[in-house]
């Protein structure tokens, strides 16, 4: 089981450590991740997953169930659940034969209520939806009992059984939990445990024309399964007394603890899968699995490893306060894996030729450079020189500002793991007057050392211009342009779609050597930042690289503009 070295610490694992020290749980922990199947994850159902997987793996004997929560027919699709089992799975988890569907337990949830309605507990009220929403009352005002509230439970019965056999038109009636409307806690104003919903179920086909809901549904699969501690977001604390109403009125063997913590909200995304789905569905991006979307196919797709996830959920940790995280903290994280595991290479974004004019034309010079500053083992690779070279065209100014380091007109530089240049001419486009090559010279004497007496402090990286290979490469930016999209007011969340979140470069040029990249291999692209080859471009023409991140976190200090 994938898990840190060293268990985090958080107000919820010190609560397990107490009740296993007080035997609360017969000893156990048993925990669960129980995923909507109506989108794809994503990194915030990532801590979700780290922390109930994690938990169970630091625990002996503790294990973590995947629960499919799939309640709500109409939006539950078969390609989420097998989305949804890959994604765990690379992250590193597994949950063995604790593979589960709450519709699993449809016939079980259907005897618990008949339960309640014998004790008195629930009745069938035949109330419009728009009347439940009416006889609620607010947070201000108590709600008003629903004159279908003292039906007796010879008739709840036998509506019941009825709402079951197919007898009513969906939303005829519901079962409602017989609590208190004048509870200053909303959920406990008489929830609807049942309605009646014709509509095919992608486990339970036809079988079913009553659909139990969620709070209902959620604290009986947790106690059926034996779950110890049943963690979740803070938007279920209030939901809590009704977890427990249940739980105690039916006097279930278990009785699960549930414990909230707060949700991962991230800068210049949206994590509501509604949003995502829309995002997918209008065509902003090309499906759950665009690399600027939050999801784990998309981070996965962008070259994001599973470490730097859990590296990610490892840091922002575990709390019941509210916040937004930072895109650097997890940009950070992928970026400190990556430093750790990809080999360095040169490419050349935004290729410039330059004509070295005093190197000797038919000259190849087989320079080594290791492959990795700090790892020995990744060994070291052969870098061609040629006269005829590319620079990058952001490495050049023809009129420099102060202090200006890289290559300018009359200026030098050094070429990475080679000599120092000197720009002699620069020549342009005659209509258009953009500049089409350099023209340089070198000194044969700085291979790894500096010229007597001059001080080159620009390195510039290059590649051979016969010697290298073609690539196109994806620049990603943030999907949005304001790091809280969706909590602009008066404003929709669409409306601040980054236009320029994707740049695809076609004519970069790269070491010759990573023609036999091999899929799914990272490198760093020296100077510009960690870049992927993914192997769903395995098939394509050129060799095509992701941008992952960018060395540096160039675009907080850019005053947060990506
Ligand atoms: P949405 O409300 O957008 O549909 P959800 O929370 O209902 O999202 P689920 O599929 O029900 O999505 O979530 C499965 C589990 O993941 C739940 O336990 C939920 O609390 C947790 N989870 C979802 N989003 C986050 C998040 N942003 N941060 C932490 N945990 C999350
Ligand atoms: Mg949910």
């Amino acid at each position: 089981m994938a898990k840190s070295e060293k268990a985090p610490v958080d107000f919820i694992r010190n609560i397990i450590a107490e009740d296993l020290e007080t035997n609360k749980h017969n000893g156990r922990v048993v925990t669960r991740f129980p995923p909507e199947p109506n989108g794809y994850l994503h990194i915030g159902h990532a801590k979700s997953i780290c922390l109930n997987f994690g938990v169970a793996g630091e625990n002996a004997g503790g294990r973590c169930h995947l629960r499919f929560d799939d309640t709500n027919p109409s939006k539950e699709e078969v390609e989420f659940i097998e989305s949804i089992q890959k994604d765990v799975h690379w992250l590193g988890f597994d949950w063995g034969d604790h593979r589960y569907y709450a519709s699993d337990y449809f016939e079980q949830l259907y005897d618990y209520a008949v339960q309640l309605i014998k004790k008195g507990k629930a009745y069938v009220c035949s109330l419009s939806g728009e009347e439940i929403r009416k006889y609620r009352g607010t947070l201000q005002a108590p709600g008003k009992d629903s004159p279908y509230r003292d039906r007796n439970i010879e008739e709840n019965l036998v509506l019941f059984t009825r709402m079951r056999a197919g007898e009513f038109a969906d939303g005829e009636h519901v079962l409602r939990a017989k609590i208190d409307m004048a509870s200053p806690n909303i959920n406990m104003r008489d929830p609807v445990i049942y309605r009646i919903l014709r509509m095919h179920h992608h486990q339970t086909g036809d079988k079913w024309c009553i659909y139990p809901m969620y709070d209902f549904t959620h604290c009986i699969s947790d106690a059926i399964e034996g779950i110890t501690h049943s963690l979740c977001t803070l938007e279920f604390e209030d939901h809590r007394p009704l977890y427990d109403w249940f739980l105690d009125e039916l006097e279930t063997r278990c009785h699960p603890q549930q414990i909230e913590f707060s949700r991962l909200s991230l800068e210049y995304t949206v994590m509501s899968k509604r949003k995502l789905t829309q995002l997918v569905e209008e065509g902003h991006v090309t499906g759950w699995d665009d690399p600027r979307m939050p999801t784990l196919v998309g981070l996965r797709k962008r070259g994001y490893t599973a470490a730097a996830i859990h590296k990610f959920c490892e840091r922002i940790g575990i709390s019941k306060s509210d916040s937004v995280t930072e895109l650097y903290v997890l940009e950070d994280c992928v970026r400190q894996d990556l430093d750790v595991r990809a080999p360095r290479a040169m490419g050349v974004l935004r290729p410039l030729r330059v004509v070295i004019e005093n190197y000797p034309a038919e000259q190849v010079e087989e320079l080594t450079a290791k492959c990795h500053p700090n790892d020995e083992n990744m060994g070291t690779r052969i870098i061609p020189l040629t006269q005829e070279i590319y620079i990058d065209r952001n490495d050049f100014e023809e009129v420099p500002p102060p202090k200006y380091k890289r290559l300018s007109p009359g200026k030098e530089v050094r070429l990475r793991y080679a000599y120092v240049i000197r720009c002699e001419k620069v020549i342009k486009d005659e209509k258009t007057g953009e500049i089409q090559e350099l023209r340089c010279s070198y000194d044969s004497g700085t291979l790894g050392k500096n010229p007597e007496g001059r001080k080159v402090k620009g390195v510039i990286h290059w590649v051979s211009a016969h010697q290298s290979a073609t690539a196109h490469v994806r620049l990603y930016d943030p999907l949005f342009t304001v790091p809280h999209p969706d909590g602009e007011k008066e404003a929709d969340y669409r409306t601040f779609l980054n236009p320029d979140s994707l740049k695809l470069l076609t004519d970069c040029r790269v070491e010759q050597s990573l023609k036999h990249a091999e899929p799914g291999q990272h490198y760093q692209f020296e100077r510009e930042g960690y870049f992927y080859s993914n192997p769903d471009d395995a098939h394509q023409e050129n060799l095509v690289f992701n941008r992952v991140v960018t060395l540096r976190d160039s675009w907080t200090k850019a005053g947060g503009k990506p």
